[in-house]
């Protein structure tokens, strides 16, 4: 595979200007769209007629031009057909899976995965005849001897959350076309540092509400994919993202479209300084993961799968032993060092912390906890991009100290 430059697919997108020559595109906030003539509503409501289809725009839930905007983006970024918008990432990674299968289906998910998903996948599904068996997302072998006649997808955080698991997308997206099956990869942790559609994953799904983001004020998700996958998730009688109705507001979008362009500086960013503090706690003796370190367990996975030139992202873990450890840690961090926020979710400009067995892998039972490996003395980083990165260094080696965690 040629390396992918999901920086310069993003640039040569043709500009969408706005209205007056604006170097913006235009906010489109109508609900509804009036049409030329009578005629034309029943053109579209029967799929004949749609704005890709010289028709026009009906209906903010169906479609929205500045929604479309950020869509074409994403899949420019992910170098996918095309994207659909969610109002969550939840709603992205539920929509694909109620879409994708039915009552008696069966999925192989990773069982490293955010706290949410975990729940969607074992509590709600379950309900509605829609089983899934947990396997570790890097054991290939597992993954393969879990798959059933019934099997629809497997299922994988390409780093997984928390415990920055890689999942190696290649291998899997080689065994679920073999097996005839779908592969669908959250990329919340890894925007431009791995591609997941190009290596064979056949959705891919965000959290926009992170990285892509980066400014800690907005819930969104995206669904990036074949441009059929994308036309039935819209599709007016059976599409989960129209008619579950998890629509993203056009002004939302707008503020996202104006942060896509920083995107790989901030992923470069992140990225440098995460390296930096992961090298850093390793040579003072910290039990630090971190998917660039050499001794991280799938470093030549993720080395193999990532785009060169965009780090190894943000997010490291600490593993304290202890929750109390873990607590007294970002208890110092945040309020004797002011080096980040004790708060949960991650891609925001400043440092958040979050001791994830009690916060947001808390939905997942202590015995799989532990099976995932995932310690109660596990902290999350998401490191952020404010402060000079010597001066946050110092904060780190002075808090693992007076924490106890070396001497
Ligand atoms: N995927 C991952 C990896 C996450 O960490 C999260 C939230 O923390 C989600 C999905 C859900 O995203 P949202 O909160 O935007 O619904």
């Amino acid at each position: 595979m040629q390396p992918y430059n999901p920086e310069a697919a993003l640039a040569d997108l043709k500009r969408e200007m706005g209205e007056y020559g604006g170097v913006n595109p235009s906010v489109s906030t109508s609900a509804m769209y009036a049409v030329t003539n009578p005629e034309i509503l029943s053109e579209i409501f029967k799929g004949i007629k749609g704005p890709e289809k010289g028709g026009r725009y009906l209906y903010t839930r169906h479609t929205n031009p500045t929604v479309d905007v950020l869509s074409r983006s994403l899949s420019a970024m992910e170098g996918t057909e095309a994207a659909r918008c969610t109002a969550s990432g939840m709603a992205a990674i539920s929509c694909t899976l109620l879409q994708l299968c039915k009552t008696g289906d069966h999925i192989v998910a990773s069982r490293t995965v955010y706290g949410g998903t975990y729940a969607l996948l074992s509590q709600i599904m379950p309900e509605m005849g829609i089983c899934s068996t947990f396997v570790d997302p890097t054991d290939i072998t597992a993954v393969a001897a879990a798959i059933t006649h019934k099997t629809r997808l497997i299922y994988v955080e390409t780093v997984g959350n928390p415990t920055l698991k890689i999942a190696d997308i290649t291998a899997l997206a080689k065994m679920a076309q073999r097996r005839g099956i779908k592969l669908v990869v959250d990329n919340t942790f890894s925007p431009m540092v791995v591609s997941p559609a190009l290596l064979g994953a056949d959705v891919v799904v965000y959290s926009m509400t992170k990285f892509i983001s980066g400014g800690g004020d907005i819930i969104a998700g995206a669904i990036c994919s074949s441009k059929d996958f994308i036309e039935t998730l819209a599709d007016l009688r059976c599409g989960r993202t129209v008619l579950l109705g998890p629509t993203l507001d056009a002004t939302v979008a707008f503020k996202l479209i104006q942060r896509l362009p920083h995107l790989a500086m901030r992923m470069r960013e992140h990225g440098r300084r995460a390296l930096a503090m992961a090298r850093k706690l390793e040579a003072l003796g910290v039990a630090v993961t971190y998917p660039g370190l050499a001794t991280h367990p799938q470093h030549r996975v993720i080395d193999r799968i990532r785009n060169k030139g965009y780090g190894y992202g943000g997010m490291l873990t600490i593993d304290c032993g202890t929750t109390e450890m873990a607590n007294a840690l970002m208890d110092i961090l945040q309020n004797r060092e002011t080096f980040g926020h004790i708060a949960v979710s991650l891609g925001y400009y400043d440092t958040l912390m979050s001791c994830s067995g009690s916060s947001t892998s808390s939905e997942i039972a202590p015995a799989d906890q532990a099976k995932m490996g995932l310690s109660p003395g596990l902290v999350r980083f998401s490191i952020g991009l404010t402060g000079a990165l010597e001066n946050r260094l110092k904060q780190l080696e002075r808090a693992v100290m007076a924490a106890g965690l070396i001497s």
